[in-house]
């Protein structure tokens, strides 16, 4: 049981631990139901005023003994931990606790998943495996034994010994509690090795449960490749004798960075050609290199207190999206990002659940593990790196790893290597970490004898979390075309600081064409009343590849929102823009994919709401559809010629060149499935080898509303590979019309696979409907019960997983009256739970906004 009332910690409220910790010794007698765990902590006084006393971190444990320096203790339990006296000089801590792995369904601390044990301490698990001081800025060396009857028996750092029934394991490197880890199973490895930039041989192995063998090899190359590009681009080498990685099928998160043992969600790790899609590679491939790159940019540089969470997870996800950028292409890459930046980062900062990219308070830390903290902070670093420069940024990087390695810092310490490297003054930048909620920043224009200037207004919404939001520092990415389409100015950095401010540029012939914000070089909006032309001409002339494709983004929105509010017809400058796309073969086929796709129909919702309408989901998905129809029918006669130049003829590749082919033919076989019924998808669907080919021939049949057969085949296939089925009921509910989406997701629900403890069986159907934006938001409302129903029943099994899906609620207010007291009514039900979680309790809260 939580406490009935929730405490909120604030980041003013920061104070150091009284006590170092030396080091750590730990012993793990495994058993599922009842696991003991030994500790043995050197404590050191550091002089504070409270150093007589001490309170350790412990939830859910059965404490068996505790002793100081060899004697008995009895200290003063509590829900949350204990507290005790302890002498005034260096003492030996020693503790025996109880634990049940077996019945822990949270996934948080020590658990069992298909008889394997594992562990998830970060944020504050730990607590959950023994009393300890469970705070990111208390670092220590660990010594673990474990003793069981497992094959494999893992914990972090290299290996010192092991016999029949036990094994040990030494970290010399200091670190938090959050990193530890610790994996007991019948296991088997996939081996590898890799030599260091100085030569040092390093043992990888990539431990899974047997029969997974096959899908190993991918996950390796990935491992490789990242620890070479981190040697090559951030000149960070490897510390460890052994590199190992372990996939789990039960986690909450898709994968954790313990020091020199990884745990990785199995959808995070395991790939084969027949079993996963060319996007289950690229992120793969992703997720690895992250967790990888935080050895340096977390592990070893670690954060003072959660509220630094950025300091790492911002960081990381820029390294690991320069790597992406660097294995692949980085216009494709840049775009997908700022795709999925305006799906899931853009409705946060705009909502009930809005907060800076480093937060101020919090009630359970698991519930800012968010777009905002990581992919905000990503693009915090992007800009920061736009403004000092590529050779600043590189310099202030081997500061920060020279000056702060081994210490848990904060967004201060981060912003001054910049500072002392350039000598800039960023107190203003600094508003990026403080400030919530997404810039507008409105464009005006003036051209007057051969000079042009734009205006620039910046205005932040104020939220609960910024109630009076200030300027930021934003660069502004600027090229110029001029009349005939040639690049009259090249792409400069022009720095904004004020609320309002204007740029005027000279020496021009006739009044260009303005590229504003190249590169999304800032995460606002851009508020810009451009005509059809204008747009089309970017389309057809930006040398910019992502301010052309934004170009035909906003094509796209413009038609999508005038069919949806104004029953207007699909827009002819989109469709010949499209097409002039579609058949530039000079262009890469995965851009073209990428130009091909839609607005986002939340999006769309968005942008309407701003405007001051009342948004339909229904009328927004009709809009798509219709617009989809006539790009189709548009496009006819070219549709049959781009399937052919994507044909592959060599054996499956998941690297950039074969997967953005196979992305533009099933951009255009969804296209040729409008037209001709089904039957091309349906001939794909049988010939396929590979899971691309399988899932985009199934989608395109569900989505016409078919495929009946295929389903059925596909289930036969695969219903013995768990990561495979996940698809099968996951593609169901998002290809479903708006009308039968809760339906057909409530009858997966119903299925004998359906395993809801397992959190990606749980996403896979009802994250599902939530991305199935028209469905979800169904004017009857069953979308939001079934979704209700189902939180209720996760919450007291796994609070985490709950309290993140809750946010599907988030963007309530943007719609009807009637849709309003739908979603308020279930928020209302969920929040009376009685025994409702501390997560969901805070999450509920927040976006009720009461
Ligand atoms: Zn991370």
């Amino acid at each position: 049981m939580k406490d009935a009332a929730p405490k909120t910690i604030y980041l003013k409220d920061y104070t150091p631990f009284g006590f170092t910790v030396e080091e750590v010794h730990l012993t793990f007698d495994l058993a599922p139901g009842a696991t003991r765990v030994k500790s043995r902590i050197r404590f050191a006084p550091r002089g504070g005023a409270d150093d007589r006393r001490f309170f350790l971190h412990g939830e859910d444990l059965t404490l068996i003994r505790a002793a100081i320096d060899g004697k008995e203790v009895q200290p003063t339990l509590t829900a949350e931990g204990l507290t005790c006296d302890v002498p005034d000089a260096a003492f030996t801590w020693e503790a025996e606790v109880e634990i049940d792995p077996a019945g822990n369904t949270a996934l948080e601390g020590l658990y069992m998943s298909n008889g394997m044990y594992c562990t998830q301490c970060e944020a504050e698990g730990f607590r959950k495996i023994t009393y300890y001081p469970d705070r990111p800025d208390v670092m220590s060396t660990f010594t673990v034994r474990i003793n069981g009857d497992l094959p494999v028996m893992l914990s972090n750092g290299n290996p010192v010994q092991q016999g029949e029934g036990w094994a040990e394991w030494h970290d010399p490197w200091p670190k938090p509690a959050y990193l530890f880890a610790l994996v007991a199973g019948d296991l088997v490895a996939h081996s590898d090795s890799f030599t260091t930039c100085s030569g040092k041989e390093v043992d990888l192995n990539l431990w899974v449960r047997p029969g997974d063998e096959g899908k190993c090899a991918w996950g390796m190359e990935a491992l490789k490749k990242s620890m070479r590009w981190d040697e090559e681009v951030y000149g960070r080498e490897y510390d460890l004798e052994v590199f190992n990685i372990v996939a789990v099928d039960d986690f909450n998160m898709g994968a954790m960075e313990n020091k020199g043992l990884n745990i990785f969600n199995s959808s995070a790790v395991l790939a084969s050609p027949e079993t996963a899609t060319d996007a289950n590679f690229e992120r793969i491939e992703a997720i690895i290199a992250h967790e990888y790159f935080h050895n340096w940019t977390g592990n070893r540089i670690t954060c003072r207190d959660w509220f630094q969470l950025c300091l790492k997870e911002g960081l990381t996800v820029f390294r690991d999206a320069q790597f992406t950028a660097d294995m692949r292409s980085e216009p494709v890459k840049r775009i997908s990002d700022v795709i999925d930046l305006r799906a899931r980062q853009f409705p946060e900062d705009n909502g009930p659940l809005a907060h800076p990219v480093r937060p101020e308070s919090f009630q359970e830390i698991n519930n800012f593990y968010t777009a905002t903290v990581y992919e905000k902070g990503a693009e915090v670093i992007g800009m920061l790196k736009r403004l000092v420069g590529d050779a600043a940024y590189a310099e202030a990087l081997d500061l920060y790893f020279a000056r702060h390695d081994g210490e848990a810092c904060t967004i201060e310490d981060w912003l001054r290597v910049f500072e002392d490297v350039t000598g800039r003054d960023l107190g203003q930048f600094k508003r990026w970490y403080s400030q919530a909620g997404t810039p507008r920043l409105k464009v005006e224009e003036d051209w007057q004898d051969g000079t042009y200037t734009l205006t620039f207004t910046q205005t932040t919404p104020p939220s609960a979390a910024s109630p009076e939001p200030q300027p930021q520092v934003i660069p502004i990415n600027l090229g110029l075309l001029g009349p005939n389409g040639d690049e009259v100015k090249e792409t400069e950095t022009l720095e904004m600081t004020e609320a309002r401010q204007a740029f005027t540029f000279t020496g021009l012939s006739a009044k260009p064409v303005p590229s504003i914000l190249r590169g999304f070089s800032a995460p606002v909006i851009l508020d810009r009343d451009s005509s059809t032309a204008e747009r089309a001409f970017l389309l057809a002339h930006d040398t910019d590849p992502f301010n052309r494709w934004e170009a035909g983004g906003a094509l796209a929105r413009a038609t999508l929102n005038a069919m949806a509010l104004e029953d207007a017809a699909p827009d002819a400058a989109y469709l010949d823009g499209m097409l002039a796309v579609l058949r530039d073969d000079t262009l890469d086929p995965a851009y073209r994919a990428l130009m091909l796709a839609l607005p986002g129909q939340s999006e769309l919702a968005a942008m309407q709401a701003e405007a001051g309408h009342t948004p339909d989901p229904r009328a927004i998905w009709t809009a798509c559809e219709t617009l989809r129809q006539a790009l189709a029918q548009h496009a006819q006669d070219t549709l049959p010629r781009i399937w052919e130049t994507c044909r592959i003829d060599a054996p499956y590749r998941p690297d950039a060149e074969q997967s953005g082919k196979r992305a533009l033919a099933g951009a255009v076989l969804s296209l040729i499935t409008r037209l001709d019924g089904g039957a091309l998808a349906a001939s794909q669907y049988g010939s396929a080898d590979n899971m691309t080919l399988q899932v985009s021939a199934l989608s395109c049949l569900l989505k016409a509303g078919k495929g009946q057969a295929e389903t059925a085949a596909f289930y036969a296939q695969w219903q013995q590979d768990r990561l495979v089925i996940d698809k099968w009921f996951m593609l169901q509910v998002l290809q479903a019309a708006p009308e039968t989406a809760a339906a057909t997701a409530k009858t997966l629900t119903e299925h004998a696979d359906f395993n809801w403890k397992n959190p990606n069986r749980f996403r896979a159907v009802l994250g599902a409907l939530t991305g199935n934006h028209a469905g979800f938001h169904a004017a009857d409302g069953a979308g939001y019960a079934l979704l209700a129903d189902w939180l209720i029943r996760l919450d007291p099994v796994n609070p985490q997983t709950t309290a993140r899906m809750c946010a599907a609620f988030q963007t309530w207010r943007r719609y009807d009256a009637r849709r309003q007291g739908l979603i308020r009514a279930q928020l209302d039900r969920i929040a009376a739970q009685p025994g409702l979680s501390r997560d969901t309790t805070e999450m509920i809260t927040r976006i009720q906004g009461n």
